[in-house]
């Protein structure tokens, strides 16, 4: 009876901590969803894809909310507490205020993304702003935003849509400027977590924040080199966990498929080389939607 009773009582002191447990899903291009069981946080999501028409200035590039409403059903997210959105190009930007006002998250923005978040003229959508090493805290999620620089487009040669989205943002496939670059430095009781949409890395912008990362979620898509990317936040860190992000095809209409890789980002080479410099690092090739556990 006694060692029933100790058992029970460990038992349940394991509960908490299972549910603590962290979660990624990757939800295309650069999207992610983080979740603890508790809270959820959920950055750049771009499910709805552009066409001619809106690059010819035929139709407005507007967040395609029944094709977000079925993907968000398909996923099984129902709530979301933060909404946060690297920079406002529309592969990251798109369907940030569409996914705040059907999950009830805040949508987290700066002048830029409040100008794109406000053009949907839908009070429903909350919207707070972040600051530059600015503190928010969603559950047991402490996040530090963090401004830095979008690189010039390598396959261009120069900066696409580079400065600020216009005050009278409507729509319009050439309004989805950059804005303002920001990355994150996620803090949990459980894990640290970097998450960085650009492929240049910038330790010194974190420097003294943290000594630890455990996950490093970055993009690999614009890649100045195989060597500059594997230098930087990889060989200081040293996570246990990488996630890489931006390779698939966000030129292709999203149907849920797989789209195929980006154009040039030699996403195989790549892993290759950090699963042979990094082997203590679990280095994840990730399939749409499904949830990988940190
Ligand atoms: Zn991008």
């Amino acid at each position: 009876m006694f060692k029933s009773l100790i058992t029970l009582i460990f038992c349940f002191s394991l509960i908490p901590h299972a549910f603590a447990e962290i979660k990624v899903r990757w939800l295309t291009v650069a999207s992610v969803i983080i979740e603890d069981g508790e809270s959820a946080i959920l950055v750049d999501p771009a499910w709805t894809r552009p066409t001619l028409l809106n690059a010819l200035g035929l139709s407005r590039l507007k967040s395609d909310e029944k094709l977000v409403e079925s993907e968000l059903k398909k996923l099984n997210i129902t709530k979301v507490d933060g909404i946060f959105t690297s920079h406002q190009h529309f592969d990251h930007s798109l369907d940030a205020p569409v996914v705040a006002r059907l999950t009830g998250a805040v949508n987290y923005v700066d002048e830029n993304s409040l100008l794109i978040s406000n053009a949907f003229k839908d009070p429903r959508i909350k919207t707070k702003m972040i600051s530059d090493n600015g503190i928010i805290e969603i559950g047991k999620f402490k996040i530090t935003t963090m401004k830095r620089e979008h690189a010039a487009i390598r396959a261009m040669g120069t900066k696409f849509l580079p400065g600020a989205v216009p005050a009278d943002f409507d729509f319009g496939f050439w309004q989805y400027h950059e804005g303002q670059t920001w990355f994150y430095l996620i803090e949990h009781p459980e894990k640290n977590i970097l998450l960085d949409q650009a492929s240049e890395s910038r330790p010194d912008l974190i420097a003294g924040k943290t000594k630890k990362i455990d996950v490093l979620i970055q993009g690999i898509a614009n890649r100045e080199s195989d060597k500059v990317f594997l230098d930087g936040y990889l060989k200081i860190y040293n996570p246990s966990v990488f996630i890489p992000l931006h390779f698939d095809n966000f030129f292709k209409q999203f149907d849920g498929k797989d789209p195929g890789r980006l154009y040039g980002v030699k996403f195989e080479e790549i892993l290759g080389k950090i699963k042979k410099e990094f082997p203590q690092t679990k280095v994840i090739d990730p399939v749409y939607g499904e949830a990988y556990s940190l």
